[in-house]
């Protein structure tokens, strides 16, 4: 099978120009204008950007929660996830406390391999470090073609590693070749404050975010790049959301050090004033919270002085039924919010439509940096000649309403219900089969991919 994409204008982190793309089988196998190919498909992209595969490395797809999952399976969330133009997710395997990587990672498997549509790999998270866990990070970085490692500093009790454990298991990630991820908060303090609020007989939403406030963040986000810098193993903070924890990271570059940095697309266009309102704040209670305006602001600024590499989702969705388990106790409300299928869609709009980032950035921090950084590059997050045919040919003018009615991802409301925005995905290519067209998904669950990382430099 090979395609042929005319005329489109082709964006990568680096350049934009109009030419042809060829596409034998699943790979990208010649670039230019006016190719003289015959191909078995032709797609006119006249008028159109043409874009790499999205790659979201941060989503969290049928994860169990209190006896329940996070409502996406790997079938929906990654269907979901191509119709807004991101090819490539990464899911967060978690280690349960008294138990194995290898039991966790046959847990996940049970659940994503054969059902998943798009593409897509996965973290570790290590919640408890100790002798024999540290024995299994090499055989997941040789074998399993996991390198990267996530870590909580918060949920003590269930997904958080002391100090002690922190510092052990980044001297053994660092000599396997591999990365450390970040949950940044601290959290004894946020512990401490949730049962003062608690004790008070505040319980509504709002007090979800009045237990989570910045310094917490940025602490944490500093005790990490120090820890990091001592050990000297490539670091990256997910979900930052706060100029503070910016600041802990932009001082971190003074020593020359470099920690690579998360945000989300809801903590670049939403702000805490949502939590205002009664119980409809559970919409958007996940954690960190999303924060004032001067962060939107400092977090858009750190795009763009690169300190922000990556604009990932968190995509954590639960039904308004499951929210409703916090309706007397916000501590009980299941954290995160949907955003999978809006991420690339709203980024176009809210950034480059509105003269924030420029395309070339937008290629960056959406799907080539997330290939870099987290090692699968260039075979993703790129449009070059020998790299998977992971394409999104995208209208720039075609405006549209952003509803749970009308979305894919299997979640009964939306953080962005009636949001109005410019930009949309026509087309999209996976592995060079036409994956989405026009709103409809050509691919059945089963086609999406595994894929094997390698090792880790902490350099792009
Ligand atoms: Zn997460």
């Amino acid at each position: 099978m090979s395609v042929l994409i005319k005329n489109g204008r082709i964006i990568t982190a680096a350049d934009d120009y109009i030419a042809d793309i060829f596409i034998e089988g699943e790979t990208i196998s010649a670039i230019g204008k006016d190719l003289p190919i015959k191909a078995d498909m032709t797609i006119d992209a006249s008028g159109k950007l043409v874009f790499p595969g999205g790659i979201d490395p941060h989503v969290h797809l049928a994860m169990p929660f209190m006896g329940t999952f996070s409502s996406d399976t790997h079938e929906t969330g990654t269907r979901a996830a191509l119709h807004g133009g991101t090819t490539t997710v990464i899911d967060f395997v978690l280690q349960k406390q008294g138990h194995s990587l290898k039991e966790a990672l046959a847990d996940w498997n049970s659940r994503a391999k054969g059902t998943t549509v798009g593409d897509y790999s996965f973290h570790m998270a290590i919640t408890d470090f100790n002798e024999n866990t540290k024995a299994e990070i090499r055989e997941m970085v040789e074998n399993e073609g996991i390198t990267s490692f996530k870590t909580f500093m918060a949920y003590k009790g269930a997904l958080m590693i002391d100090d002690s454990q922190m510092i052990g298991l980044m001297q053994e990630v660092k000599k396997q070749g591999g990365m450390v991820t970040v949950h940044a908060t601290n959290g004894d303090v946020i512990d401490y404050l949730v049962a003062k609020h608690k004790s008070e007989g505040k319980t509504a939403p709002l007090y979800h975010y009045l237990s989570q406030p910045e310094v917490t963040e940025a602490e944490a986000s500093g005790r990490f790049a120090d820890m990091a810098d001592y050990t000297g193993v490539p670091g990256y903070i997910v979900h930052m959301t706060c100029e503070g924890a910016l600041n802990a990271v932009r001082n971190a570059t003074r020593r020359n050090q470099k920690v690579f940095v998360e945000t989300c697309i809801q903590y670049l266009v939403l702000d805490a004033s949502l939590y205002e309102q009664n119980f409809e704040g559970a919409k958007w209670v996940m954690s960190p919270p999303l924060r004032e305006k001067k962060d939107q602001e400092s977090l858009w600024a750190g795009i763009n002085q690169g300190l922000i590499q990556v604009v990932a989702t968190d995509h954590c969705p639960f039904m308004w039924e499951q929210k409703l388990m916090g309706k007397d106790d916000f501590s009980k409300i299941p954290n995160g919010h949907p955003a999978i299928e809006n991420r690339m869609e709203l980024l176009y709009s809210e950034g480059v439509d509105k003269g924030k980032i420029t395309l070339n950035k937008y290629v960056e921090v959406a799907c080539t940096n997330p290939a870099k950084i987290f090692g699968m590059f260039p075979r993703k997050g790129t449009i070059a000649i020998g790299s998977d045919a992971d394409i999104v040919i995208f209208d720039p003018n075609e405006t549209h309403t952003l509803s749970a009615k009308t979305h894919h991802m299997n979640v009964d409301y939306s953080g962005y219900e009636g949001w109005e925005l410019t930009g949309k995905v026509k087309t999209v290519l996976l592995r060079g089969q036409m994956a989405i067209d026009d709103n409809k998904c050509l691919i059945d669950r089963g086609y999406g991919q595994f894929i094997k990382r390698s090792k880790v430099s902490g350099k792009i």
